[in-house]
Order: structure tokens, then C-alpha cells, then sequence
């Protein structure tokens, strides 16, 4: 069957720059979808083309069946019962909360018993007659969603939703915004290069590098297997690592290690940080600590090999090693390897 949102060899050239080339996703009805990806690789100009707010060179969207871009297929944003969700909320500053929720509705709802409605499901109920300036960060966010779901749209856009936040109440409202979205039965996309906000919201994470999409599954899938060197080296800064494999087995400086797949040759070995551990066990290798950033829940020491390599891990526990000690390390688990280049 037909996914509900499918995207197929999407091109947008902007002169010389190709922002989106040849970019393909599939969304099921009812997923919410992060589209990460480094700065410029193309998911905002993404973002827009399904939108309608922008035109692609080639290719075809089409949303629950139907063409909204194609060959001679342009359907106007309006007409597409998408909503955008932007950046910076775009709520109207004259006007209270619930003529900015009004803005949204399609002609002809009742607007007064609609708007109340969508205040409650938003968690603002009773908030209707505040300014947007009276309101904090979140509740903006919070306003602005019921404004995009007051058009009752079947597919919603959010372009970097949680970046305007403060930090602190960042990881709430997000988890607010995915139930919201969820209670409203509705299929989403957003946009992030936040990669724990990807992991930790999305049904699905498509990874964008350079104007295509690399890599679309589960979360665990694709933080697990990448599937190529780019995605890999953006998704949890993993090391990579000069080595050898042969027989499932990879050499490398950090010892001999099982490797997943069936790959031969030299090979660049990715080995995440939590999979460096401390060990005593013969085949562990000696390394000196040059750096530890401390982040509450662990330690991020940066360990130099005796070639001069510095590997990156993680280290839970309360007391941190210090910068000059010499420590006993040994990769565990499997390691994914790539073809040296
Ligand atoms: P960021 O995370 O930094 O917002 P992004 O992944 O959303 O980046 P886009 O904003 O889609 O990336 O931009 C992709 C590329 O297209 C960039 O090189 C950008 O400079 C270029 N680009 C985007 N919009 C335009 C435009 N209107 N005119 C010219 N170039 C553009």
C-alpha cells in the first residue's frame, strides 16, 4: 500500500545550489517524523516544498493519494490541508490568543465553541483573552499548534519547533507537543539537527545530508545501523577508526572486536563512545585522558591512543578520570565497519 505522505525524487535548485536533490520519504498516516540533518542540508526547503510554500525543479509529493506536486500538478497550500508550524510561531502580536487560534479555522466553523475546544486540548483553556507577549515561550509554542490544528489539517509541518525554547523547559514541551499531537490524531513532520530530539520524539527519523534523504526508519534502527559513513558520522559522533576486518573481525588500535555485517578489507570502524568501557581483561589497550567534559549524568573523556588517535567515551559513574590518567580500555559489543576510502 501507498504511504500516507510519499515524497519522491524531490529537487529544488536555488541557482547554483541544489538545497534539495533527488530527496524520497515515505510517512505513514498517523507517524510523527523528525527530519534531521546537519545546517544547509536541505530540510527547511524540504519542509516547504510538501507545504507548498515553494515550488520543486522535479519530482512528486503526493499526500493520501492524491498529486499535490508533479508533472503539471501544482496544488495551492491552501488546498492542501497541510499546516506549517514556524520556527518562531509567527502568532500575530495584536492579536489575543484566541483570534490567533480563530485565524487558523476553516470558514464557517463555529468559532467561539471551536476555539475554547482547541484551548483545552492544547492545555491553555481559559487563557483566550491574553496577548502573545503574555505568555511564556511554551505557551506560545502551545498557541501556535492549536492555530495550525484549527484548520484541521491531515498533515502538519513544524520547522525546528523547539529551538526558540529555553532549555530548560525545552525537553517539556516537547514531550507535551508529541502528545498533543498524538491526542489530535494527526501525522507530523519536523524539523530538527537536534539528534537526541529526533531519537527521543519521532516514529520515525529521516536523516537528510546533502538534499537527500540517506537514511528513514525507527529510531534505534538508524542510530544502529546508519547505513553509510555520513549518516554514522552524524549521528551520535561515533569514532571512527583506521582497521582491518577479515572473518567478521575487525583490528584496529582498539583491540580486536566482533563487526556486524559481512564486510572484508580495510576498513574505517565506527565504535560509539558508550561502547568504550574501562577493562582489565587481556586485549585492552592503555590510553591517556586529555579532556573529560562533565554533563550530570555521565562524563564525556576524550582518550588518547598511543598513535596519537583521541577516541571519544562515555563514562558513567560519580568520580570522572582526570585529565593525564592512564587507563585500560576495551570496546564492547559489535562495531559496525565501512570501506576505507
Ligand atoms: P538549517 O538547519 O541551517 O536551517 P536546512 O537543512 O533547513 O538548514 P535549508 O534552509 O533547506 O537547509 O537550505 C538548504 C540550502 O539551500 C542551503 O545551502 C541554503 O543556503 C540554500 N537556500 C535555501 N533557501 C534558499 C533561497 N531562497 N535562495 C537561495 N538559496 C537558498
Amino acid at each position: 500500500m501507498d504511504a500516507f505522505v510519499s515524497v519522491r525524487g524531490v529537487t529544488r535548485r536555488f541557482g547554483s545550489t541544489v538545497a534539495v536533490d533527488g530527496a524520497d520519504l515515505d510517512v505513514e498516516r498517523g507517524e510523527i517524523v523528525a527530519l534531521l540533518g546537519p545546517s544547509g542540508c536541505g530540510k527547511t526547503t524540504l519542509l516547504r516544498l510538501i507545504g507548498g510554500l515553494d515550488v520543486p525543479n522535479a519530482g512528486q509529493i503526493v499526500l493520501d493519494g492524491r498529486t499535490l506536486n508533479g508533472p503539471g500538478v501544482f496544488v495551492r497550500p491552501e488546498q492542501r490541508r497541510v499546516v506549517m508550524v514556524f520556527q518562531d510561531f509567527a502568532l500575530f502580536p495584536h492579536m489575543d490568543v484566541a483570534k490567533n487560534v480563530a485565524f487558523g479555522l476553516r470558514r464557517g466553523a463555529d468559532a467561539r465553541s471551536r476555539v475554547a475546544e482547541l484551548l483545552d486540548l492544547v492545555g491553555l483553556p481559559g487563557l483566550g483573552h491574553r496577548y502573545p507577549h503574555e505568555l511564556s515561550g511554551g505557551q506560545q509554542q502551545r498557541v501556535a499548534l492549536a492555530r495550525a490544528l484549527a484548520a484541521d489539517p491531515e498533515l502538519i509541518l513544524l520547522d525546528e519547533p523547539f529551538s526558540n525554547l529555553d532549555p530548560t523547559i525545552r525537553v517539556r514541551v516537547r514531550e507535551e507537543v508529541r502528545e498533543l499531537i498524538r491526542a489530535a490524531g494527526i501525522t507530523a513532520i519536523f524539523v530538527t539537527h537536534d539528534q537526541d530530539e529526533a531519537l527521543s520524539l519521532a516514529d520515525q527519523v529521516a536523516v537528510m545530508i546533502a538534499g537527500r534523504v540517506l537514511r528513514a526508519g525507527a529510531p534505534r534502527d538508524v542510530y544502529r545501523e546508519p547505513g553509510s559513513i555520513e549518516v554514522a558520522a552524524f549521528m551520535g559522533e561515533p569514532n571512527l577508526l583506521p582497521a582491518q576486518v577479515a572473518a567478521g573481525r575487525a583490528q584496529s588500535e582498539l583491540g580486536t572486536v566482533a563487526v556486524d555485517g559481512a564486510f572484508e578489507g580495510p576498513a574505517r570502524l565506527m565504535v560509539r563512545a558508550e561502547q568504550i568501557v574501562a577493562a582489565s581483561a587481556p586485549g585492552s589497550v592503555t590510553a591517556s585522558v586529555d579532556a573529560v567534559q562533565y554533563f550530570g549524568h555521565d562524563f564525556l573523556v576524550s582518550l588518547r591512543l598511543p598513535s596519537g588517535l583521541v577516541v571519544k567515551a562515555r563514562w558513567q559513574g560519580i568520580d570522572p578520570p582526570l585529565p593525564g590518567d592512564q587507563l585500560r580500555i576495551a570496546v564492547e559489543g559489535t562495531v559496525l565497519a565501512f570501506p576505507a576510502t
